[in-house]
């Protein structure tokens, strides 16, 4: 039996713990290239790590050193959106220098995630499949444990999957009632027969503060998501799906998640397209845009301001492991009340109010 002065002694540790980090949850956007690599340190020092960057030595670094920096010595949980090496890919080689807890990942696929005949996707995966880490499936409606901050006052906590595999969790009496009025008004595009279109989609809450990661979602899907029923809701934050490319980030959805910040995790030449900056500008909710790359995919006055980008070169394929790989930090308020970006890189400091507060 645990005596009183023992539960006492852990949490008094578990409110030092917390204080040392003041409370914050605090969410990195690391520089992989055009790849994904967000990683979210909760109050309770709890980690999670959504997306895994390219396999191949710079991108797991990165990671690895953003994570110790931000004081981890282990990624409690791993979610894995989709079956691209731009997202599982740095996996195996971040999990040899901190473990992994849990892997939150969508069933493998059999042959290639595409359906291309020649693949070297059974090769890619191996590793991945050999990490020693408890293994949960990732569906629409799965929740991943986060304990809750110590504390009277601390907001409630959350990460929630609402989509994956195509499947999407079920609107609320309350979404039923407000059919979207933007359904219907924006040409479907084409089929994706990528395994883009069966992205897994998050969403982070933190007392009233809500951030949306919707790894690669392609535009028809997107649509589903906020039509004719926004099951997202309006976010604050939205992490533009698929790094800005144009095939994703329709303007009925960014429109619908009506965030006051984006953040766009792209390259110099990966993402960042024009179509997308379009979306993001049709969204009159739009208080602040984010980039961890300059995009040469569009001609610098069409990017966000300078101080808003965490990486200005035009280095890419071998090159680009000579880029700074400056990160963008997020940290929310212990009330959830309101968020501070900053690029430590450049001094960048911005605080924003959250909506429902
Ligand atoms: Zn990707």
């Amino acid at each position: 039996m645990k005596s009183p002065f023992r539960l006492l002694l852990a949490l008094f540790a578990s409110v030092a713990w917390a204080d040392q980090k003041t409370g914050t949850l605090d969410v990195y956007w690391i520089d992989s290239e055009g790849g994904g690599s967000t990683l979210i340190v909760t109050p309770s020092l709890e980690s999670v790590l959504i997306d895994t960057g390219n396999p191949g030595g710079r991108d797991p670094a990165r990671i690895v050193a953003a994570a110790r920096a931000a004081g981890l010595t282990r990624l409690d949980h791993v979610v894995i959106t989709h079956w691209h090496g731009d997202h599982f890919g740095g996996a195996a080689e971040v999990a040899q220098q901190l473990p992994f807890g849990t892997i939150y990942q969508r069933a493998i696929p059999i042959g290639d995630p595409d359906g291309r005949a020649q693949s070297t996707f059974p090769v890619q995966i191996k590793p991945f499949r050999e990490i020693a880490a408890k293994r949960v499936a990732l569906a629409a409606g799965a929740v991943v444990p986060l304990q809750a901050a110590a504390g009277a006052g601390a907001a409630r906590i959350e990460l929630r999957c609402l989509a994956a595999d195509q499947q999407f969790v079920a609107p609320t009496a309350e979404q039923l009632k407000h059919q979207n009025p933007l359904t219907g008004t924006v040409p479907a595009k084409p089929i994706d027969p990528s395994d883009n279109a069966n992205s897994a989609v998050l969403l982070l809450s933190f007392g009233a503060f809500r951030f949306f990661d919707g790894g690669d979602l392609t535009w028809n899907l997107e649509e589903k998501l906020v039509t004719p029923w926004n099951l997202p809701g309006v976010v604050d934050v939205y992490q533009t799906n698929h790094h800005g490319l144009e095939v994703s980030n329709h303007p009925v959805l960014v429109q619908s998640l009506a965030p006051t910040v984006v953040v766009m995790n792209n390259g110099p030449k990966k993402g960042g397209q024009p179509g997308s900056f379009a979306a993001i500008r049709s969204a009159q909710s739009v208080q602040a845009f984010y980039q961890i790359h300059q995009s040469y995919n569009v001609p610098a006055e069409e990017n966000a301001g300078r101080e808003f980008i965490a990486n200005h070169d035009n280095l890419t394929g071998p090159a680009a492991a000579k880029c700074p790989a400056n990160l963008i930090k997020m940290s929310v308020a212990p009330d959830g009340r309101s968020y501070t970006i900053s690029i430590p890189a450049n001094g960048h400091t911005r605080t924003y109010r959250t909506k429902g507060s």
